[in-house]
């Protein structure tokens, strides 16, 4: 569903990304691992056109995502979502959960008519693990995991074909990471969501992803099943991530 060409990313003098290569079919869970600089998160922005590349193409079920208008990428990015890092900075505090979720069906109403969205938003709090009188909550009211399930529970609510997690697992505790991925992974099996998972933490890569793609400053060294990349890894740069535990 995904093939990404020649992708590229300058800002000024410095190369962010140098030309990537790389594709996902249905379903699939690529991890990106690399040093911190090395052009993770440039590929997540791009993708989504939270910043224009320099170059390349991003070919989603055979469309250059790149050259698309702003109002055509609108109803693209209800089948790509992304979820970020840092939960605080992505849910709005002045808004309930009930209307933190609600949001993406008043940009594209045509997904659930209104007099369902309750009960949908209910589904969706219980498909993540949380209850549905949550609804009236607002984010503080949650903890770190928590908030994590919310900001996945408001990427389900388009019904995407593609999650992009940016470090999505990072700042939590060891025990409430395994929790998300579990149901990342619970997500993956039922609803045949594609998973492009950038990621510090090793055993999460190798419980969770299919392939992995090693990012070194803007370029791929490596790209291969998880597999391959942690038993036998090609490249020195790779077996130092390995050894320091990404
Ligand atoms: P981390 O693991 O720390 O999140 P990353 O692999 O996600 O790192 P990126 O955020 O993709 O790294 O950044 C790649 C490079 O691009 C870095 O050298 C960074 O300093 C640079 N960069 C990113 N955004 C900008 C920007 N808006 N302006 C200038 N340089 C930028
Ligand atoms: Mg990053």
């Amino acid at each position: 569903i995904l093939e990404v060409h020649g992708l590229r990313k300058s800002y000024g003098e410095l190369a962010a990304l140098k030309g990537v290569d790389f594709d996902l079919i249905a379903g699939e869970t690529l991890a990106v691992v690399g040093e911190s600089g090395s052009g993770k998160s440039t590929i997540a922005r791009l993708m989504l056109r939270l910043e224009e590349a320099s170059g390349g193409t991003v070919k989603w079920k055979g469309e250059d995502i790149l050259a698309k208008s702003p109002r055509e990428m609108g109803k693209l990015r209800r089948q790509l979502q992304m979820v970020f890092q840092d939960p605080t900075q992505s849910l709005n505090p002045n808004m309930s959960v009930y209307e933190i979720i609600s949001e993406a069906w008043v940009i594209h109403p045509d997904i659930l008519p209104k007099p369902k969205w309750r009960a949908r938003v209910g589904e969706l709090l219980e498909q993540v693990g949380l209850k549905a009188e949550h609804a009236l909550r607002y984010p503080h009211q949650f903890s770190g995991g928590q908030r994590q399930r919310i900001a996945i529970a408001r990427a389900l609510a388009l019904e995407p074909d593609l999650i992009i997690c940016d470090e999505a697992v990072s700042a939590l505790d060891v025990s409430v990471q395994a929790q998300v991925i579990a149901l990342l992974g619970d997500l993956r099996d039922r609803l045949g969501i594609a998973f492009i998972f950038i990621a510090h933490d090793l055993p999460v890569v190798r419980d969770f992803a299919d392939r992995v793609l090693v990012m070194k400053q803007g370029e791929i060294v490596e790209q291969g099943p998880v597999r391959q990349i942690f038993d036998a890894p090609r490249e020195h740069y790779t077996r130092r991530l390995l050894a320091a535990g990404l």
